[in-house]
């Protein structure tokens, strides 16, 4: 820690001399220093989005999102339990960008030319070309991981994996809303984000905690540029056999700081009844959206129900042989029948949770398109 005056009020305080910027706790002026030379420069362009949600609704809207995969609504509230919440605001270096793509490859025809055997008439060679434009948001800090789900918090609506952790701001945050919202409604919600930000003041922060910014603008061009170069890349490679050639150019609008707010939370599931002796408390991990209030992430529950169902009735059929055999060779097949009749039960039991899983598995892909839906305020 360093003692500076804040360039602004001229108000000393402790600042960590490996952050990029230093935020003024009394006036919220953004500046950075060149420790070099001692000059001190004020930075205006950035900015923070309001925090809009508290713990109460934040548990309110991980309870919905519950409802949404328990085959019994009622039951859901009494066998999740939200363990953790914390809210954060994150920096984030916002690229605003028009990407122009152009490429080349091969398409392998439906039918083959019967009149010209070469290899040549296989294929076909097409090119194409989209344009794109983001507001795409590189994390400013330094371990993108201290907080659960920020490094692939990107997913692409296309087939696509993302293996690189920027992502378009507007449509990611606000996705995984809860309720029925119209299309209308939802890009209202997403150009929201960005109108909503305000010059960067402390009050925004809203309960959250502010993160300092560790990662310059240099570095965040040139991810972001990394990470669209990917993206489009796979795009490309996704309409064609075999791609030959792309050439990517970026248009860039302008970089702005944003603090971005988020809410961490973590829950264990406990299955009320018989159940509750099989089940192991793990905890899980739940990212959501402090300006939409949708879950942006969540890590499910997995139970290995249908695999029960199956041992269940493998069983059971055992369990019959076993009692025929008792009655036809020897009585002590009996145990053995017990034993079996045993599994089959617990089985049956623990395939109670087969809907569970199911549920998991959509929401899972849901949360993937960015198509789940409860219940928004
Ligand atoms: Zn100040």
């Amino acid at each position: 820690m360093h003692e500076l005056n804040c360039p602004n009020c001229n108000t000393p305080s402790q600042f960590e001399l490996k952050d990029h910027f230093h935020l003024c706790p009394y006036c919220s002026t953004t500046f950075h220093i060149d420790y070099a030379t001692g000059r001190k420069e004020i930075f205006h362009d950035h900015f923070i989005v309001p925090n809009q949600v508290d713990a109460k609704r934040i548990k309110e809207i991980i309870v919905e999102w519950f409802k949404r995969f328990h085959h019994s609504p009622v039951q859901a509230e009494s066998e999740f339990k939200v363990t953790q919440l914390t809210g954060i605001s994150i920096p984030h270096w916002i690229i605003s960008v028009d990407v122009h793509t152009t490429w080349k490859g091969y398409v392998t025809r439906q039918s083959a030319n019967k009149l010209d055997p070469s290899p040549n008439s296989r294929y076909l060679l097409e090119s194409g070309t989209f344009k794109r434009v983001y507001r795409w948001a590189v994390s400013a800090r330094r371990n993108i991981n201290e907080q659960w789900g920020m490094l692939r918090i990107h997913h692409p609506r296309e087939e696509i994996h993302a293996d690189w952790d920027g992502f378009p701001l507007d449509s990611t945050f606000s996705r995984g809303l809860l309720g029925a919202i119209s299309p209308a409604e939802e890009n209202k919600i997403h150009d929201r984000i960005y109108d909503a930000k305000e010059p960067f003041d402390f009050r925004f922060a809203n309960g959250t905690k502010i993160l300092s910014t560790q990662i310059d603008e240099t570095e965040a061009i040139r991810r972001a540029q990394r990470h669209i170069d990917q993206y489009h890349l796979k795009l490309a490679q996704v309409q064609c056999d075999t791609l030959i050639d792309i050439q990517t150019d970026f248009d860039m609008a302008g970089i702005q700081l944003v603090h971005l707010p988020v809410w961490t939370g973590k829950y264990v599931y406990k299955p009320q009844g018989f159940l509750t002796h099989f089940t192991k408390y793990e905890e899980k991990n739940l990212l959501i959206d402090g300006f939409g209030a949708g879950v942006l992430q969540g890590e499910l529950v997995l139970i290995k129900s249908e695999k029960m169902m199956i041992n269940a009735w493998v069983t059971a059929a055992a369990s019959l042989i076993l009692i025929v055999l008792a009655f036809v060779i020897h009585p002590s097949f009996i145990l053995a029948a017990l034993f079996t009749t045993g599994v089959s039960i617990l089985s049956a039991y623990l395939s109670k949770k087969a809907a569970m899983e199911k549920f998991d598995a959509e929401a899972k892909n849901d949360i993937a398109k960015g198509t789940l839906k409860l219940h928004a305020a």
